[in-house]
């Protein structure tokens, strides 16, 4: 929450509702960075994140709406300057084809506020093989020690 810089009123780990907000809304609720990421699909600078290199223990929530994403134990190390998991919450994301930028790929969404989060490719580790590879500021993170 420390990305929070005015109330966010869609915010909430346990409400599942699907949202359907404007962007010139988001635009008014979230931080700069975040929206560009979030709403226009922009990409953070690779090894600039602050979950890239990051192991903690807990759970990944979006930063937009605090849906549940990832848990840390689907995390791992990748090369590659972002968060990356290898695995997601399958009520948190879905998936769209993304052919921008001479591109195939497959974009990764938020379920609830269809914000953007970053990409999901198949050169992961086991058991899926699968590389989520996340924007940081799209992610919020709290502690299992944090946990009431
Ligand atoms: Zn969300």
């Amino acid at each position: 929450m420390e990305n929070q810089t005015v109330k966010n009123p869609y915010y909430s780990r346990t409400d599942k509702t699907k949202l359907n907000v404007s962007n010139a809304e988001w635009k008014k609720i979230l931080p700069t960075d975040l929206y560009y990421v979030a709403r226009e699909a922009d990409t953070e600078r690779p090894f600039t994140g602050k979950y890239n290199d990051f192991d903690e223990i807990g759970e990944y929530y979006c930063a937009v709406c605090g849906n549940h994403l990832f848990r840390s134990s689907s995390k791992f190390a990748s090369t590659c300057g972002w968060p990356s998991f290898f695995e997601a919450d399958k009520e948190g994301v879905s998936y769209k084809r993304d052919s921008s930028h001479g591109m195939e790929r497959i974009e990764v969404l938020c379920k609830r506020c269809d914000s953007h989060l970053g990409h999901v490719f198949n050169d992961g580790p086991e058991p899926t093989g699968m590389r989520y590879c996340m924007n940081s500021v799209s992610l919020d993170f709290q502690r299992d020690s944090e946990k009431k």
